[in-house]
C-alpha cells in the first residue's frame, strides 16, 4: 500500500505482540489448517500453546493471570490472524469477548476463579446468545434459567456459537424473571464439563470459516450453581450486552480492513504476474482502476477503523460509532473481495488459492455481531 500510514495505537508493545501472533499463525495454525478445516475445529493444544506465548486474553490484568496490556494488545492478536486469512482459531470471542464480560461485570471471586483459566487456555470461552426463534432480536430470547435453592436450572436451546464445540465456559443469556422485560435477562457462566442436562449438539457445516467451530447448545434442567450468576444481580444482563456489544464490533471491523489489506495484496502480486491478450492482467485498465479503488477503499476503512480504536482506548467509542464501523468496513470488505476474485478469474474461485478461502470466509462479517442492518438502525436511531 502506498504512502508510509502507520496506526497510533500500535506502539511499540503492539507492534511486539502482533509480530508474535503472525509467527504464532504461520507456525501453529496454518500447517494445521486443512486438518481442522475437515473436522471443524481446531485441536485443543493450540490453546495451551497461544497461552505459552502469552497471546490469551492480552489486556486482562496480570493479576488475573492476563497480559496487562490494553485491549489494542488483542486487537493485534486478532489482525495477525486475519492478515494471514486464517479463521480458525476463535480467539476473538475468548479473549476479546468472554474474558471481558467476566472483568467487567465479574464479582472478585468470579473473576479469580475464572479469567486466569482463561488465560492459561485450560478453560476456552463461548458465549451464546442467539437462540433458533431468535438472533437479531435479543430480546426475544427464551431460554430460562429458575433459581432453585442454591442453583439456577437453565431450560433452552442456543445456536451459532463460536467456539461452541470446544467450551468448557459458556456465558448464556437467560431469563431469570420473564415478566420484567429486557429488565429479567441475566448472563449465567455454565461450566460446561459434568454439566448435567447440558448438550453439545453438531457443529454446523457452514458456508466458509469451515475450521472455526460454530455448534449448536440445549440445556435440559442443566442446574449451575447460583453463584454463577455473572455479577450476582438478577436482570443485568441486557445493559452488559450493550455495553460490551461495542467491543464486539470494533473485534469484527479489525477482521474486516486486516481483510481487505490482505485482499488487496494478494492481487496485486496475482495480476502483475498473470498473462492475457500479450500483457499482464495488471496491464488492463480496468484493472489499475479497479485496484486502485481498492487502495482507496482499504485506506479510508484502515484511518476510520484507527479512529475507533482510539476512541475505544479512550472509553469513548459509543454504539452508533462501533455499528457504523461495523456495518461499512464489512461491506466494504465483503464488495472489494468479490473485486479480487474476478480479477483472478477461474483461479479466484479455486479453493487453493488465498482471495478464493477470503471470498467463501468474509460474508458472515455482515451476519454475525449483529446484522448490518441492525447495525443501521443503531445509527439512525443516534440521528
Ligand atoms: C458463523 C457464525 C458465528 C456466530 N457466533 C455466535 C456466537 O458465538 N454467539 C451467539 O450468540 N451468536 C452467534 N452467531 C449468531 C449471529 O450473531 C446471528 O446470526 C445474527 O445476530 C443474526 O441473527 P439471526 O441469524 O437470527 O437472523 P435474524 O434475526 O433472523 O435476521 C435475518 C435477517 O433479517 C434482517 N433483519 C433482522 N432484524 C432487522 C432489523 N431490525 N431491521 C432490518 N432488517 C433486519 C437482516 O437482514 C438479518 O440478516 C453466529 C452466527 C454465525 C453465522
Amino acid at each position: 500500500m502506498p504512502g508510509s500510514y502507520t496506526s497510533a495505537w500500535k506502539t511499540e508493545s503492539v507492534r511486539a505482540v502482533y509480530d508474535l501472533a503472525s509467527a504464532f499463525v504461520s507456525s501453529e495454525l496454518l500447517p494445521n489448517r486443512e486438518k481442522w478445516e475437515a473436522q471443524h475445529h481446531v485441536d485443543r493444544d493450540v490453546w495451551l500453546r497461544a497461552a505459552d506465548l502469552g497471546l490469551l486474553c492480552c489486556s486482562i490484568p496480570e493479576q488475573y493471570g492476563g497480559g496487562g496490556g490494553t485491549i489494542a494488545h488483542d486487537l493485534a492478536v486478532c489482525e495477525a490472524q486475519a492478515r494471514a486469512g486464517e479463521t480458525s482459531w476463535g480467539n476473538m470471542v475468548h479473549s476479546g469477548i468472554v474474558a471481558h464480560y467476566l472483568l467487567a461485570y465479574g464479582t472478585e471471586d468470579q473473576k479469580r476463579r475464572w479469567l486466569p483459566r482463561l488465560a492459561a487456555g485450560e478453560m476456552i470461552g463461548a458465549i451464546a446468545m442467539t437462540e433458533p426463534g431468535t438472533g437479531s432480536d435479543l430480546q426475544g430470547i427464551r431460554t430460562r434459567a429458575v433459581r432453585d435453592g442454591e442453583a439456577y436450572v437453565i431450560d433452552g436451546a442456543k445456536t451459532f456459537i463460536s467456539n461452541g464445540h470446544l467450551a468448557d465456559l459458556v456465558l448464556v443469556v437467560a431469563r431469570t424473571d420473564p415478566a420484567r422485560g429486557v429488565k429479567g435477562i441475566s448472563l449465567i457462566v455454565v461450566e460446561t464439563a459434568d454439566c448435567p442436562g447440558f448438550v453439545r449438539g453438531r457443529i454446523l457445516e457452514k458456508v466458509g470459516q469451515h475450521g472455526a467451530d460454530t455448534a449448536e447448545f440445549s440445556f435440559e434442567r442443566t442446574r449451575v450453581p447460583a453463584d454463577h450468576l455473572l455479577g450476582g444481580v438478577e436482570g443485568q444482563g441486557f445493559a452488559q450486552l450493550m455495553n460490551q456489544l461495542p467491543q464486539e464490533r470494533l473485534l469484527i471491523s479489525v477482521l474486516a480492513v486486516a481483510g481487505m489489506e490482505a485482499a488487496m495484496e494478494q492481487t496485486v502480486d496475482y495480476v502483475k504476474q498473470r498473462q492475457a491478450f500479450g500483457q499482464t492482467i495488471w496491464d488492463f485498465q480496468n484493472t489499475k482502476f479497479t485496484l486502485a479503488e481498492g487502495a482507496t477503499a482499504t485506506r479510508i476503512a484502515r484511518v476510520f477503523l484507527d479512529s475507533c480504536v482510539d476512541l475505544h482506548l479512550e472509553g469513548r467509542l459509543d454504539t452508533a460509532t462501533a455499528a457504523m464501523a461495523k456495518w461499512w468496513l464489512t461491506e466494504q470488505q465483503v464488495t472489494l473481495i468479490d473485486e479480487c476474485v474476478q480479477l483472478h478469474g477461474g483461479y479466484g474461485y479455486m479453493r487453493e488459492y488465498p482471495i478464493a478461502r477470503m471470498y467463501q470466509d468474509a460474508r458472515v462479517q455482515k451476519i454475525y455481531g449483529g446484522a448490518n442492518e441492525v447495525m443501521k438502525d443503531l445509527v439512525a436511531r443516534s440521528l
